[in-house]
């Protein structure tokens, strides 16, 4: 079966075909440039940029797949948690193309598509235990099947990405600023003692980075020579090894946190199939290797995307609504975006029978 998967929940706009857990094609138009120059994403701006790539670059999705509307079986959308006008971009492509085409639609929550991106790759085994860690969330999952999941815990404040950005824009490195976070810092040894980690003392699965982004934030403002030139790019980096120092500290500190609560969720839940980790944040270098000697230390089955499958994109919206159709649910035309902060319901219309 054939499904074609939409994402514009922020600023990529994203169209990919999956044919099982297989990816037949993919396009992918990254905004993060043009939101650069702002420091972060604008809303508006990329609403318009959603407006204006999502036709053509479904257009060369079927061109270069050598596929037509005919050839699909089911259309799935992001439809939340993110930007409400960027969502209704993807949303009315998607509405459009199921009514035009004859297809079922299925809206796929966001995050759900991040953590069952990694069946493209392999066999996700349920229950399994899911740590989502991106721009906007940081959340601990309990998965009993793809349709059937809860949040054990999720962060206060601030999501890991977004700490990973704000402390990037607080020295100055291009947003969005993880990636170069993650490359500065392994060219360093970092400080246990630098930061705290954050939040873990207490018995909850919650999180918390916005101490931890406020403590770099008050060591950047003391030692101003850590803020690199504005739009110096990451030229200057290797003769400012304070900073490369500084880094890697924070990015242990995130690292340990994420390890220690998901250590702790999986002494909780007790024995589940595997552990996945997933979204932007579980591209990062430090992370990966912790979630690898947490799963090879406890004998569990690691799940964790390649670092292309990590950060948005429309393959893990089409695998994910594939799977949500198979077992035998849709929506209609009155399918709803869901705004950043809002719960995204389970209002899937039951069809008859699995597929
Ligand atoms: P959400 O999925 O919660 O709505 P989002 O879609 O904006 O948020 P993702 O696309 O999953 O988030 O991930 C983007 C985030 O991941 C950004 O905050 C980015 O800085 C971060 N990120 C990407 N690569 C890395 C990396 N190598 N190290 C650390 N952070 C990274
Ligand atoms: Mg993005
Ligand atoms: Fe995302």
């Amino acid at each position: 079966m054939r499904c074609l998967g939409i994402e514009t929940s922020c600023d990529e706009t994203a169209v990919a075909v999956v044919h099982g857990t297989r990816l037949l094609g993919q396009k992918l138009a990254s905004q993060a440039d043009l939101h650069a120059l702002f420091g972060g994403v604008v809303p508006e701006i990329a609403s318009r940029e959603h407006l204006r790539l999502i036709h053509p670059l479904t257009q060369a999705l079927f061109k270069e797949t050598g596929l037509t509307a005919a050839d699909i079986d089911v259309v799935a959308v992001s439809r939340g948690p993110g930007l409400l006008g960027s969502l209704l971009v993807g949303l009315g492509y998607a509405k459009g193309f199921s009514l035009a085409a004859g297809k079922p639609l299925v809206g796929v929550d966001h995050c759900l598509a991040h953590l069952l991106a990694a069946s493209l790759e392999t066999d996700l085994e349920f229950p399994a235990l899911g740590l989502l860690v991106s721009g906007g969330h940081t959340q601990i999952y309990i998965l009993r099947s793809p349709v059937d999941f809860e949040i054990l815990g999720r962060t206060l404040d601030d999501a890991a990405g977004e700490a990973f950005d704000k402390v990037a824009k607080l020295v100055n490195l291009p947003y969005p600023g993880g990636q170069y976070i993650d490359r500065l810092a392994m060219s360093a040894e970092p400080d246990p003692k630098l930061f705290p980690k954050p939040y873990l003392d207490n018995q909850n699965l919650d999180f918390s980075f916005s101490g931890l982004k406020t403590a770099v934030a008050t060591r950047v403002a003391a030692n101003p020579h850590l803020r690199l030139d504005r739009m110096s790019g990451t030229s200057q980096i290797e003769a400012n090894a304070e900073l490369a120092v500084m880094l890697a500290s924070f990015n242990l500190a995130v690292a340990e946190t994420l390890r220690i609560k998901l250590q702790r969720a999986l002494n909780r839940v007790g024995k589940v199939r595997s552990v996945i980790v997933a979204g932007g944040v579980a591209a990062n270098t430090l992370v990966r290797q912790f979630m690898t000697e947490m799963a090879l230390e406890n004998g569990v089955n690691l799940r964790m995307p390649s670092p292309w499958l990590c950060t948005d994109n429309a393959a893990m919206v089409a695998s994910a609504g594939l799977q949500i159709y198979c077992r035998g649910f849709v929506h209609d035309q009155r399918l709803e975006a869901v705004p950043r902060g809002k719960a995204v319901p389970r209002d899937y219309i039951q069809l008859s029978r699995s597929l």
